[in-house]
């Protein structure tokens, strides 16, 4: 199959291909814990995930600097009141937008080509993955560049397996994805890895930005493990194994069948 701009989000695509979000799905990322039967039945198209308003807010950043925003519009009528107006979680939007373009070292940051596709073959599965700006291996600032919009850019996120505090970066699971977009730019073209960047904005009364230079040893560590988590997900999609439920997410919950009573202190198990 050959990934387009148009199928590339298609449910065709997503089986014949890995992306990180789908990787996140199934493994989990500090943030959010994985779930093999809720990855599966997003795969299946028997389940959705909420789209929340940080979601929105967040696409409608990307589509900016993608240049689809009318498009976006047109799609999301909810973005607007009745008289036309932007809802006030969309004016921040804006004004992130408007914050990012008065920065000259962001916008270069931007200003590579934009939504470039990339797949290639990693750890036994087909990936796939798309860049926000790529600077390709001509340009002197050769790079692949993420935007984020994020709620905070200083939150430090409680992680207690590992007893320390990480950054929205490591939370969210971003320096895997890092790893993989560099090991996808590699597989086309060769020679050594590109940097990563994570441009940057965050949703605070006023905008904070930055541009975050991801460390190689915290994307090489990223990947530690990834070829059996793989192995095991190829399994799962070619339906060679039975998922695992987690029985704590919200498809979980939605699907749960009871057979029998069980005991009070395992409400409050952890
Ligand atoms: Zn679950």
């Amino acid at each position: 199959m050959f990934l387009t701009e148009s199928n590339y989000y298609s449910p065709e695509a997503n089986k014949e291909f890995l992306s990180v979000s789908q990787y996140k799905d199934f493994i989990g990322t500090w943030a959010k814990p994985g779930c093999e039967a809720r990855a599966m039945a997003k795969l299946n198209g028997e389940w959705e995930e909420e789209v929340t308003t940080a979601m929105l807010v967040g696409s409608y950043v990307d589509a900016h600097f993608e240049g689809t925003l009318n498009w976006f519009r047109i799609k999301h009528p909810e973005f607007f009141k009745k008289d036309g107006e932007l809802k006030k979680d969309f004016e921040k939007a804006e004004q992130v937008i408007q914050r990012i373009e008065r920065d000259e070292f962001f916008m270069l940051c931007m200003s590579g080509e934009k939504q470039v596709i990339f797949t290639a073959e990693l750890f036994g599965a087909m990936w796939k993955g798309k860049t926000d700006s790529y600077h390709d291996r001509k340009s002197p600032f050769s790079s692949i560049v993420d935007l984020k919009v994020v709620k905070n850019l200083h939150e430090r996120f409680w992680v207690k397996d590992l007893g320390q505090y990480v950054s929205f970066i490591e939370w969210w699971g971003y320096d895997l994805q890092g790893a993989i977009y560099q090991l996808l730019e590699q597989a086309k073209f060769g020679g050594d890895k590109v940097p990563f960047y994570i441009a940057a904005a965050d949703k605070q009364k006023v905008t904070d930005i930055d541009v975050i230079g991801l460390r190689q040893g915290d994307m090489d560590n990223a990947l530690v493990g990834i070829e059996g988590n793989v192995k095991r997900i190829v399994e799962l999609k070619a339906g060679l194994v039975e998922p695992v439920r987690c029985e704590k997410c919200d498809y979980c919950k939605f699907t749960k069948k009871l057979t029998a009573p069980i005991s009070t202190d395992m409400l409050i198990e952890v």
